[in-house]
């Protein structure tokens, strides 16, 4: 059976896509993300595998141990307070890049902002480079 290290896990669900008998759950609210651990009988190792935080072991199975299910707030967007990533996600992220690409160009810190609004500023500089562009060409 899968043995969880809670202050390991990240909250992002890997184990939960990987997993071929639906024996870890996931549950979402617009706040939280939950992922559930059952006691799986099965040895296929996938979840041990693909979980990028080693949080997962195999052990033998007991019939006495509990189930683990933990539970995370999502985090708010800073620029549109939409909540899109567990902390532990985020922190993981941050930390494995170097700090010259923690934050864009301009300085905005974009780890700690959300898709949503990375894609906006981003479309949103492009038009203005074009519409800048196309004016130093005109006569
Ligand atoms: S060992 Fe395999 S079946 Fe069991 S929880 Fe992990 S992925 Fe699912
Ligand atoms: S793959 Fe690992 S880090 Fe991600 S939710 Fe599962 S146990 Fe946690």
């Amino acid at each position: 059976m899968i043995k969880v290290d809670v202050n390991k896990c990240l909250g992002c669900f890997s184990c939960s896509n990987v997993c071929p008998s639906q024996n870890i759950t996931r549950t979402e609210t617009p706040e939280t993300r939950s992922v559930h651990w059952k006691k799986c009988k099965e040895e296929c190792d996938l979840c041990v595998e693909f979980c990028p935080a080693k949080a997962l072991t195999l052990v033998p199975f007991d019939e006495g141990s509990p189930e683990t299910t933990v539970t995370y707030d999502l985090m708010a967007c800073k620029i549109c307070g939409e909540r899109y990533a567990t902390e532990p996600m985020l922190k993981r992220i941050e930390s494995s890049l170097p700090e010259n690409l923690q934050k864009d160009s301009t300085g905005l810190d974009w780890i700690w902002i959300c898709p949503v609004c990375r894609r906006n500023i981003e479309a949103e500089r492009a038009t203005k480079q074009m519409v800048l562009g196309r004016t130093r060409k005109s006569p």
